[in-house]
């Protein structure tokens, strides 16, 4: 029997005591997925067949199953970013993360859905139809990775790789009730993932707990021979962020509450008053909480709105019909071949970006707009690196408001973009960051709380979420779905 909702801890010990064999743990995933999935819609492919390079028996995920985002290639497999531009793709490659679980023993299961090309809030612009929240199938999930993460949130599978350009793990973990995970910028090695904007780009966890979380990231974190992304850091080969997780909260441990993210207009009252209750268990658990002021935090949403889309005009150039992507069949010259093919196969939402990432980078836009923002990104950095030197780590809200029923916003892009305000401020600075659950409000919607911390700081913010975790019951409270 496997339990509902069960931890990587605890099919570890099923597998163990051979109370289940891989294969029986294996096909009851599938078997949920394909049960229960019709409604929520996480997955776009269910693989049948399994490398014989995965689920090996030695290994920290040693038969473990989880889904990835469908924007990391997985050899032989369609990637097709939820795009129709690459609706008949097959990666032809792995992606350094795939290696590092196949290594380390872990099943692939599938595929998730995603907001296209990763540019969303809500996995609403998935070419291939909307993920829904498994707490209420009329909300949204959050978005990009919302496939990802609703599979987990749902039960179907205890892990999945998700991506973070300006909070695409920490946003849907919030909304539907588990911990995200966005690493270090380069602690990862990006190769094999689909760039968005790759200054930000890093590939991130969602699991059920903070410690499924640590494990998972071990896994893929850090170096890779020979080194295929150059800006992949190098790290002890004995990375393993689960040795330090004892449920204690670290002694002497300063928390500075970022109070101008506590103050914007358009943070819910009922999100402000879970945070406050869960500023009050890390106290009472030993944190130091220090009020701090990060006011370059203000500028985030606008600086990450024209970087974001400045190096995504450029980064999705090469998806021209030619060496990627689907060719328009309408043109009658090559110019409208590339202009045909690119409006056929990108969404609306994609184009868009397109089109503002290649206007902020324009001769005589350039320095009004790209400049100013790698100049505000500078001073975010700054003031980081400042604040860091008062606290060991910050606490703000992932988003302002729970999740929304899908729709909602559908005439009014700037408000789904603005869903990144407090998550993007960590991936402008490179800085790891944690979602973790911490509640819900009168809706019955998770919430969730976002630490912070210094470069390479994962451990740390690993042993204060395990701390919370330990004391709450937030992570073991899990949606219906399975029982209807
Ligand atoms: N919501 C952000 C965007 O749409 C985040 C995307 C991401 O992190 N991939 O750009």
């Amino acid at each position: 029997m496997i339990p509902e909702y069960p931890s990587i801890r605890t099919l570890q010990r099923l597998l163990a005591d051979k109370v289940i064999s891989p294969r029986d743990l294996r096909e009851h995933c599938r078997q949920l997925c394909m049960r229960y999935d019709a409604r929520l819609h996480t997955t776009l492919e269910l693989f049948e067949a399994f490398d014989t390079n995965s689920g090996g028996s030695a290994g920290l995920l040693a038969h473990i199953p989880g889904m990835i985002k469908d924007n990391i290639c997985v050899k032989g497999r369609t990637m097709s970013c939820a795009s129709r531009v690459l609706e008949r793709y097959t990666a032809v490659y792995n992606a350094t993360v795939i290696e590092k679980l196949y290594r380390a023993g872990a099943i692939v299961l599938g595929r998730a859905n995603m907001d296209e090309f990763a540019m969303g809030s809500s996995t609403e612009h998935s070419a291939f139809g909307s993920t829904r929240n498994p707490w209420n199938v009329d909300y949204v999930p959050g978005g990009s990775s919302g496939g990802s993460i609703a599979a987990v949130a749902a039960g179907f599978v205890p892990w999945a790789l998700g991506s973070e350009t300006g909070g695409s793990v920490r946003q849907p973990a919030a909304w539907c009730g588990i911990v995200g995970l966005k690493p270090t910028y380069g602690l990862v090695s990006r190769y094999g993932l689909t760039a968005y904007a790759s200054s930000l780009d890093q590939i991130g966890v969602a699991a059920r707990s903070v410690y499924d979380a640590a494990l998972v990231l071990s896994v893929i974190a850090g170096r890779e021979e020979p080194v295929r992304d150059s800006t992949a850091l190098l790290l002890p080969r004995d990375y393993l962020l689960t040795n330090a997780l004892d449920g204690i909260m670290p002694k002497g441990i300063r928390i500075g509450i970022i109070d101008n993210a506590f103050n914007v207009p358009g943070v819910s009252p009922e999100v402000v008053r879970l945070l406050e209750d869960a500023i009050a268990m890390l106290r009472s658990l030993g944190a130091h909480i220090v009020p701090v002021r990060l006011p370059s935090m203000d500028l985030g949403a606008a600086t990450y709105f024209v970087i974001s889309r400045a190096e995504a005009s450029s980064n999705l150039a090469r998806f021209d019909g030619v060496r990627y992507g689907r060719r328009s069949t309408h043109a009658d010259t090559l110019f409208n071949m590339y202009a045909n093919s690119r409006s056929e196969g990108f969404g609306e939402e994609v184009q868009r970006r397109i089109l503002i990432g290649t206007y902020v980078l324009s001769h005589g836009h350039a320095d009004a707009y790209y400049r100013s923002a790698l100049n505000a990104q500078m001073l975010m950095k700054e003031e980081t690196r400042r604040i860091f030197g008062e606290v060991d780590l910050l606490f703000a809200p992932v988003s302002p408001t729970e999740a929304f029923p899908l729709g909602t916003f559908a005439e009014n892009s700037l408000q789904l973009d603005l869903q990144d305000y407090f998550t993007c401020f960590a991936n402008l600075v490179g800085i790891p960051a944690i979602a973790i659950p911490c509640g819900f409000t009168t809706r019955s919607m998770p919430i969730g709380f976002q630490l912070m911390g210094p470069s390479m700081s994962e451990q740390l913010l690993c042993q204060v979420g395990y701390a919370y975790e330990t004391a709450t019951p937030w992570h073991t409270m899990h949606p219906q779905l399975l029982h209807v």
